[in-house]
């Protein structure tokens, strides 16, 4: 039984409620496919709307040329979806049935979704670090973020000695970024050694701004209204010390929200979700899609997230004609017989 205590099959629900959900319930809403968001429900990691909501101002989606906050920007997107009619209910989904045909997912509240298609566009999270100020000044844009390009270019983070901590690619590339415009970037890195690419790494350390803080972790973020410094501990010799800045970027990765959908469709080692198709949506089991951040460990953008949304429904609407079409009962891959 569904929520609403009858059969109803659906014929797409799509699990999730970043620019990858919305934009999905858009081109499926204007396709006629009446879709059903579950948006997830507020929780103290996670909120419906995902990682745009912890963003203050976002000046890199195109169309709003004087920038507009991360959560103006999902609510527009959500009202977008709802104009065409788009249902949306305020649930985590806990689990998916991919053998039964259609498909069945289970909600957190206990209610149960059957549909013949699925688009999960549940997104990833940073990681943090887990320090008490950190969270903090991040939700309440005080110079604390988890995305430099998101954030970087704000006024607050000019001519300031900005800090980034991590050691891979996203801090080198981070690091670069922000050095347009801050007076020192310092990454900080528990090791002395970069997990970067060399190429990635030869470019950061390079750089006349950059310094790097090696063997160094952070262990207080401070500032009240605004983030003024970290206390820092030398891993080797154990020594503390306090260093002024006016910014705090991390980049020590993220982690896909797919905890549900272990063994249901393919993941890669770090838990995203796999698409094999070349420019294709189409998870491992027919008929169930991936877009955004939960498929992509790449790009992590909104634009490119909210284009994948767009892929997905599309994808979803041609693979549900095809099934009409041919009465097919067990799904064939939309990638593997039909050119969409
Ligand atoms: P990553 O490669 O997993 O690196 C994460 C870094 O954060 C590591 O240096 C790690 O330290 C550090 N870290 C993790 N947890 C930490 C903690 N609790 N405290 C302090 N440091 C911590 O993640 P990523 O840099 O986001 O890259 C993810 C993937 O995207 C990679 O495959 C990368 O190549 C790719 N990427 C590519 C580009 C590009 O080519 N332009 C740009 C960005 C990302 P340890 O090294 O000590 O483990």
């Amino acid at each position: 039984m569904s929520q609403d205590g009858t059969d109803r099959v659906e014929n797409v629900v799509i699990v999730g409620s970043g620019p990858a959900g919305w934009t999905a319930a858009l081109y499926a809403a204007r396709a006629r496919l009446d879709p059903l968001v579950l948006e997830g429900a507020p929780s103290r990691e996670m909120i419906p709307g995902g990682q745009l909501m912890f963003t203050t101002d976002v000046e890199n989606y195109p169309g709003f040329p004087e920038g507009v906050t991360g959560q103006e920007l999902m609510d527009r997107m959500k009202a977008q979806a709802v104009r065409f009619d788009t249902r949306v209910v305020t649930d985590d989904v806990v689990d998916v049935d991919v053998e039964s045909r259609p498909f069945v997912l289970r909600s957190a509240a206990g209610d149960t979704y059957r549909s013949h298609a699925v688009i999960l566009a549940t997104g990833a999270r940073a990681n943090w670090l887990g320090l008490e100020n950190e969270q903090r000044l991040a939700q309440s844009g005080g110079g604390v973020s988890a995305c430099a390009v998101c954030d970087g270019a704000l006024p607050a983070f000019r001519d300031q000695v900005l800090a980034v901590v991590g050691g891979g690619d996203s801090a080198m590339e981070e690091a670069l970024y922000l050095t347009k415009f801050a007076s020192k970037v310092v990454i900080i890195h528990r090791r002395d050694e970069l997990r970067a690419s060399p190429i990635m790494a030869e470019r950061a350390l390079n750089h006349p701004k950059v310094e790097v803080a090696w063997n160094t972790v952070v262990t207080e973020v401070l500032g009240d209204e605004f983030v003024s410094g970290l206390r820092l501990r030398d891993t080797v010799s154990g020594e503390e010390r306090e260093m002024e800045v006016g910014g705090f970027f991390l980049a020590i990765g993220h982690t896909p929200n797919t905890a549900f959908l272990q063994g249901k469709v393919e993941l890669d080692d770090e838990g995203y979700v796999i698409t094999p198709g070349q420019w294709r949506t189409e998870t491992t089991v027919p008929g169930v899609f991936a877009a955004g951040d939960v498929m992509d460990p790449y790009f992590r953008q909104a634009v490119t997230a909210a284009g994948t949304g767009c892929m997905a429904a599309l994808e979803a609407e041609r693979w549900l004609a095809h099934q009409e079409a041919t009465g097919a009962e067990e799904p064939a891959s939309a990638t593997a017989s039909e050119p969409v």
